[in-house]
Parts: structure tokens; C-alpha cells; sequence
């Protein structure tokens, strides 16, 4: 019965034809994926493509013609995408890419070679090649706590630039940011806070190995609040958590904004504990022992050493808060 179960699952969540995940997945995965963007401020990726002229190739070739284009194109594209990326079927000939923790130019870099991986791809129709194309559109953006209308509003954007792409002459790639001045400055200061990256500044690691290293580390099922991180880390106090929370539940924005406001958290502590929320550093400190990088002795230091540095620009919110306290 088990094994029964998983077929029927799996049936639920693929596309017959071209076997990858279908639309009532996307639909499913992409509405936990906003939650834990919005939880983290992190932001999220949609890339839309869909099959340039597809209708007159059904009607020259024939339908059949047009599934085998369709398998071709799902099948270079799925392969070709991460991991972490979770690539569907809409609908018809059009196909969904959500993608992991993207950045404008990093997803457009990635539908570019989407483009052009379909249009290199070789189908042939009676031992004649027939060249196939596919038009782009892709968009970033970071989901607000209150994310009533933003997964539509993500998906819309995905579409227009898609539709840009056909305007503009098809077989071409439009990417957009529905992301803030303020949202894009903050996540520059957490990527550039990342342990991965302080790995790098440091000169222990070279970016292509580190990033190697990084696709190795297993997904967190969960994350540490940010609240919580900022109470092991000695940055807030339990009272103030709680505090935020409470402002949170009135007002609906983020707890680094509101610690931020309320002169609790400095930007750059608030970058930092996202930066280890992401990214804890004990979970990539254990992958590079495990793919003997490193040695155990000498992560546990540098995790030390990362922490320390992170406290040190703690210090000054530190002696401030007492002041608060004596006053
Ligand atoms: P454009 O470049 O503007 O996208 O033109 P298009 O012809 O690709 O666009 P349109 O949306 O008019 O045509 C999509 C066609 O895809 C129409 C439909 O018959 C065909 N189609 C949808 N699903 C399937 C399928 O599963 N198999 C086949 N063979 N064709 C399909
Ligand atoms: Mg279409
Ligand atoms: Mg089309």
C-alpha cells in the first residue's frame, strides 16, 4: 500500500508528458517558499519560459511532433538547473523555474543559459533539424511579512517580462527586481556577512571552492528565529525580543526593521544575524570537515573567530544598552 501511495503522489505532482513536477506542485511548493522568504527576508526567483511559435510547429509537424519538443525542452532545461531550483510545467508549452536565493543578475544569468540550451538543443523532424526557441522572463523579489497579493504580483512580473520577450523579436531573456533600494542595500550587507564569505576575506578559501562547498551543505528544514539568534548571541535581551514581537503583531513589519527603528540592532547586527540564520556557520563548518577541507580543531577556531568579530561590531549597541539600563 505504501509503495501504491507514492505512485499516486507522484502522479499527482508530475506532468505525464514531460515528467517533471506540474502546476498544483508549483503552486504547493511556492506558496511555503514565500512564507520562509518573508520569515527570512530572503528573496525569491521565478523564471517564466515559454516555446516561441509553438502552435505553428504543432500545425506544420503535427501534434506528436510538438509533445517530443516538449519532453526535448523540459529535459535540457530540468537537467540543467540546481538543485535547489525546482523546475514544473505551467501549462501547455509554457514551464516554471523557481530559484533558490537568487540574485538579478544571477537569474538572468542562469535564463540565458536556459535560452540558450534550448536553442542549441537538436530536434529533428523526419532527420531535418528544426530549430526551437523559447522566450524569457524572469523576476526577483523579497516577499513582505504581510505577503497578501505577492505571489501573484511575483508571478504577474514573471509574465510581462516573459511578454517583453516576445515583443521584442522572441528567443530572448528580460529580467526584473521588485526589490527595494533599502531590502537590496540590507541583503549586500548580508551576503558580504556570511561565513562563507568571511571564509573568503580571510583567504582561507577561494570563491569557487567555498561555493562548491555550500552546494554540498545539506537544506535546513527549519530556521532558527531571528529572535531567538539575537538572544543566544547576546545582541537582545529575552524582554526585548518579546517586546518586538509585540510591535510585529500591531504593525506587520519585519523584527529587523522594528529592532532597527527602535535603536535596538544596528543594520549591520541585524545583516549578521540574518547572515547566520541563512547560513549558520556551524552547518558549513561541518560540511568542510566532512569533505576534509578542514580539520575539526581548526573550523571550531574559525567559527570562533567569525562569531568574535561579529561581536565586536555588537560592541557599541552593547554599551549603549547599558546606558539605557542606568538612565
Ligand atoms: P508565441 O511565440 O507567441 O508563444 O506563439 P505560440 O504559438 O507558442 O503561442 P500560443 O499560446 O498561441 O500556442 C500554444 C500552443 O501550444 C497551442 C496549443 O495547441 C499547444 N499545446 C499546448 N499544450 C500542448 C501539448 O501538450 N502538446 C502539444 N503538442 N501542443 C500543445
Ligand atoms: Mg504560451
Ligand atoms: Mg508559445
Amino acid at each position: 500500500m505504501e509503495s501504491e501511495n507514492k505512485q499516486l503522489q507522484s502522479k499527482a505532482i508530475h506532468d505525464p508528458l514531460t515528467k517533471t513536477y506540474n502546476r498544483s506542485y508549483f503552486n504547493e511548493y511556492f506558496e511555503k517558499e514565500l512564507h520562509r522568504c518573508a520569515r527570512s527576508a530572503q528573496p525569491i526567483g521565478i523564471i517564466f519560459s515559454d516555446i516561441d511559435r509553438f502552435k505553428s510547429l504543432n500545425d506544420t509537424y503535427g501534434h506528436q511532433f510538438g509533445d517530443l519538443v516538449l519532453q526535448r525542452v523540459a529535459k535540457v532545461a530540468s537537467e540543467s538547473t540546481r538543485r535547489s531550483d525546482v523546475f514544473c510545467r505551467y501549462g501547455g508549452e509554457e514551464f516554471v523555474i523557481m530559484v533558490n536565493n537568487p540574485t538579478e543578475n544571477g537569474i538572468h544569468e542562469l535564463a540565458e543559459r536556459l535560452r540558450k540550451l534550448i536553442e542549441n538543443e537538436v530536434i529533428e523532424f523526419e532527420g531535418k533539424r528544426v530549430p526551437v526557441t523559447a522566450s524569457l522572463g524572469a523576476v526577483v523579489g523579497i516577499p513582505p511579512r504581510d505577503m497578501t497579493g505577492f505571489g501573484e504580483r511575483l508571478i504577474a512580473e514573471a509574465d510581462e517580462a516573459m511578454y517583453n520577450s516576445k515583443e521584442n523579436g522572441r528567443n530572448q531573456v528580460h529580467v526584473r527586481s521588485i526589490i527595494s533600494q533599502e531590502d537590496n542595500e540590507l541583503q549586500k550587507l548580508v551576503k558580504r556577512s556570511r561565513f562563507s564569505r568571511w571564509l573568503v576575506t580571510k583567504k582561507i578559501f577561494d570563491i569557487p571552492t567555498i561555493s562548491k562547498a555550500l552546494l554540498k551543505c545539506p537544506q535546513q528544514e527549519t530556521q532558527t528565529k531571528i529572535g531567538e539568534l539575537a538572544v543566544n548571541e547576546k545582541l537582545l535581551t529575552s524582554n526585548q525580543v518579546a517586546e518586538i514581537l509585540e510591535a510585529q503583531q500591531k504593525n506587520g513589519q519585519r523584527f529587523g526593521e522594528i529592532a532597527i527603528q527602535r535603536q535596538l540592532l544596528t543594520r549591520e547586527q541585524v545583516a549578521y544575524l540574518l547572515a547566520i540564520q541563512i547560513e549558520p556557520p556551524i552547518v558549513l563548518g561541518k560540511t568542510l570537515i566532512s569533505l576534509e577541507m578542514l580539520q575539526s580543531a581548526e573550523t571550531a577556531e574559525l567559527v570562533k573567530l567569525y562569531l568574535s568579530e561579529f561581536k565586536a561590531s555588537a560592541a557599541p549597541m552593547e554599551e549603549r544598552r547599558s546606558e539605557f539600563a542606568n538612565s
